[in-house]
């Protein structure tokens, strides 16, 4: 396999702060991804994942600090020294660089697995549908439901369903993948599968940040483990460190809660 994408996907995020009505959930967050490697992100509820990972393909706007892809600044132009925000039309086409996956899947009811990977390179990208279209039977079958194109999303089961919307995260060819806690939502029985899937994409050098509670994931996977607490990064480095040799109180305690 090779790797998806199309530009190396290195991701600086500097002196991000952020709130919501007045009240900070993000208290000054510094984070590099380099292009190629797995960033797992851990943090026990409301430490501000999901608002990191938002801030970082721009779905919220931070209120200090900046986000970069491949030295592009995400959502902002620099002029002078100042900052400009980007208008709406150039924000699309940068999002258009990073994949995101819930973890609702958010597929469409009314598409099937084939038309909703089909879907956004052609009305967002403009891509010629019979060329989407081979590309996104490799990708279904890349994530081993190359025999269930046709299939509704209410006739796949959950685990199915993310792997549908793993390939439609794909066929927009991204620089970054972000998945927010992609098997949180699942039965038990299919997290294997879906962790599998993303585990073979790390394996091709896609640059990806996961948020999850799976740590054996993170331990196999991860080129490094990044400790949320309370909207900071509490404790960062490779899963050998953070996950065996936690140097924080606080990170122990979240390990002792979910191993
Ligand atoms: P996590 O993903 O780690 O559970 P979140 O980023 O979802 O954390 O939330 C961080 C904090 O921000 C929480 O206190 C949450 O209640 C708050 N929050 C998240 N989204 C919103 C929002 N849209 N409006 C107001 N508060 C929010
Ligand atoms: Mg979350």
């Amino acid at each position: 396999m090779t790797a998806v994408g199309v530009g190396p996907g290195r991701v600086e995020v500097h002196g991000v702060h952020k709130s919501y009505a007045g009240t900070e959930v993000l208290h000054g967050v510094d984070l590099v991804v380099e292009p190629g490697t797995v960033t797992v992100v851990l943090g026990p509820s409301g430490s501000g994942k999901s608002t990191l990972l938002r801030s970082i393909n721009h779905l919220e706007k931070v209120d200090r600090g900046f986000i970069a892809l491949d030295g592009e600044l995400v959502g902002y132009r620099r002029k002078g020294d100042r900052l400009h925000e980007l208008h709406e039309k150039d924000v699309l086409r940068q999002r258009t660089r990073f994949g995101f996956v819930f973890q609702s899947f958010n597929l469409f009811p009314h598409l099937t697995a084939l038309e909703n990977v089909v879907e956004a390179p052609v009305s967002a990208q403009g891509r010629e549908r019979r060329e989407v279209e081979a590309e996104a039977r490799e990708l279904l079958a890349r994530v081993g439901l190359g025999d269930r194109e046709k299939a509704y999303p209410r006739q796949l089961s959950g685990g199915q369903q993310q792997r549908v919307a793993i390939a439609r995260a794909l066929a927009m060819r991204p620089a970054v993948l972000l998945f927010d806690e992609p098997t949180s939502a699942l039965d038990p029985e299919l997290v294997g599968e879906v962790l599998s899937v993303i585990e073979g994409l790390a394996s091709t050098g896609t640059t990806m940040i996961v948020v999850t509670h799976e740590i054996g994931f993170a331990r196999r996977v991860a080129d490094q483990v990044v400790f949320m607490d309370d909207g900071r990064v509490v404790e960062q480095g490779p899963p050998e460190q953070v996950l065996d040799a936690p140097q924080h109180d606080r990170t122990r305690a979240f390990l002792a809660r979910v191993l």
